[in-house]
């Protein structure tokens, strides 16, 4: 079996879908499970659907609402306009989960209180419409193709946002609902990022998350290859909407990919890849307006050369610098302050210490910073550097090459660098620089990296 995630530009509209059928018929001998994400902006949407009804803004939310079902209806009738039955079929879902999200937001918006349990379950709605409406197009053409509802399968703790799936209870329902579902069937289809909690309460796994819905599924059923399909032709040296002339890799190991996508590469949930390691199964990324591509394959690292593969950052970074003089020779003060970033949820990215500083930096759109502050600040000095930026060079066993780490820096030395970490794994080299100096900065260690280190090279070994 193989599973196929499409993502939002995927699935955007009617051309787009059909695409991405076309390409699900052409692995039928595989017998694909298709993961879809949203409609292209739907989950943007529901979350101003959500902004709109928390403040009591009932006008807008009205409208905005009106938006996600015209724009499925008028789906519908462009996919499956050539069946009456079908079509009619598919609109009245269309209202029926409209209607229901309508109820669930106009209660919030009379109450103008949002909870995280309404907030998940309203923002899956994107991904039962867009599931609902390509399961029927399938069928029309002619796959006879069966809707699995992911809420019985991705089982979670009660993190309703950003759930921490239970991989035990996933392993154990998944291969026997999705062999249930293919009787009889050509492919089986389900809902990516939507998921709930063991007593069935809704959960999603976080923004992009049906990436990692695929690979969960993958794992749980021992997938050949999980493919991700998307809107650029693979995983590239950086992100080509930031970047100039960026190259797509053939391939790259498992921890280069999460080490990317944990360090801002948005081509991937950041943890698509550890169910996929657990069982040793390859990730290929895919282009669906490009399927003749070669695409992206992630694979153990065994299987992967050393070097420099991607540059990757992070443009909304906050530096927290932590003072304290009892930190000197005290055992135990590393321990709580990182306690306090665990008890409220903050993650952190890099750390440096010294005898009487730690220094860390931290993505600054994460709630509860404040907090963390608050906290910190009962026992030591806190001081905080806004408008920072982070810049990661990723690649297996880079941080062993002096050269390579020379060459990062060159580009730099017109800029502060506020802080350096190179990983204990030699696979991530960060800086953190002013976020206005973000973008000259990406763009000239890409360019030295993927450029000129292979001009110098040429010149090394043919001469000018
Ligand atoms: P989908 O809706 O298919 O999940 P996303 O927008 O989440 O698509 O991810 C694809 C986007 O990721 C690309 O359009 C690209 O701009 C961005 N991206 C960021 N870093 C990279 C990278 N290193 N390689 C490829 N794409 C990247
Ligand atoms: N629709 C969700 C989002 O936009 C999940 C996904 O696309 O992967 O975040
Ligand atoms: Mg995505």
């Amino acid at each position: 079996m193989v599973v196929m995630k499409f993502g939002g530009t995927s699935v955007a509209n009617e051309e787009a879908i059909s695409r991405t059928i076309s390409i699900v018929e052409g692995k039928l001998s595989e017998k694909p499970i298709v993961v879809v994400s949203a409609l292209s902006k739907v989950t943007d949407l529901l979350y101003k659907i959500c902004d709109a009804a928390s403040k009591k803004n009932r006008i807008e939310m009205l409208e905005l609402s009106a938006q996600l079902r015209a724009r499925h209806l008028e789906l519908c009738e462009k996919l499956l306009g050539e069946d009456s039955d079908v079509l009619s079929a598919a609109k009245s879902k269309v209202d029926s989960i409209c209607n229901e999200l309508d109820t669930i937001v106009g209660a919030v918006c009379t109450l103008g209180e949002l909870s995280e349990r309404s907030k998940a379950l309203i923002i899956s709605a994107g991904e039962y419409l867009s599931s609902n409406i390509i399961c029927s197009a399938m069928n029309l053409r002619g796959i006879k193709t069966k809707l699995m509802n992911a809420r019985n399968m991705i089982v979670t703790g009660n993190d309703y946002m950003k759930a921490e799936p239970v991989l035990a209870e996933i392993e154990a329902r998944v291969p026997a609902i999705v062999n249930e579902a293919f009787d009889g069937m050509d492919a089986v289809i389900t809902q990516g990022f939507v998921s709930a909690t063991l007593g069935g309460e809704p959960t999603v796994l976080g923004r992009g998350g049906s990436d990692y819905t695929a690979s969960l599924i993958g794992m749980a059923i021992d997938a050949e290859r999980i493919e991700i399909w998307t809107d650029v032709d693979g995983v590239k040296t950086a992100d080509p909407r930031s970047v100039r002339s960026t190259l797509t890799l053939d391939r790259l190991s498992f921890e280069e990919a999460a080490e990317m996508a944990h360090f801002g590469a948005k081509v991937l949930h950041p943890l698509t890849i550890e169910p996929a390691v657990k069982k040793n199964i390859p990730i290929k990324v895919l282009n669906s307006t490009n399927p003749e591509g070669k695409g992206t394959t992630i694979l153990h690292s065994d299987m992967i050369e050393d070097g420099v593969k991607s540059v990757s950052f992070k443009e909304n970074i906050l530096i927290i610098n932590i003072f304290s003089t009892k930190m000197i020779d005290v055992s135990g003060f590393v321990a709580k302050v990182f306690g306090i970033f665990s008890e409220k949820n903050v993650s952190v990215d890099l750390i440096s210490t010294s005898e009487a500083n730690i220094s860390v930096t931290v993505d600054a759109s994460q709630e509860n910073i404040d907090d963390v502050v608050k906290a910190l600040s009962a026992f030591a000095k806190v001081e905080l550097d806004y408008n920072k930026a982070q810049v990661s060079v990723i690649g297996k066993n880079i941080g062993g090459n002096n050269c390579m780490l020379k060459e990062i820096f060159s580009p730099v030395s017109e800029h502060t660098v506020y802080m350096v970490s190179q990983g204990a794994s030699y696979i991530n080299v960060s800086l953190v620089v002013d976020k206005s100096a973000l973008q000259e900065v990406v763009q000239s260690i890409h360019d030295l990296l993927f450029f000129q280190a292979q001009m110098y090279d040429y010149i090394r070994y043919n001469g000018y």
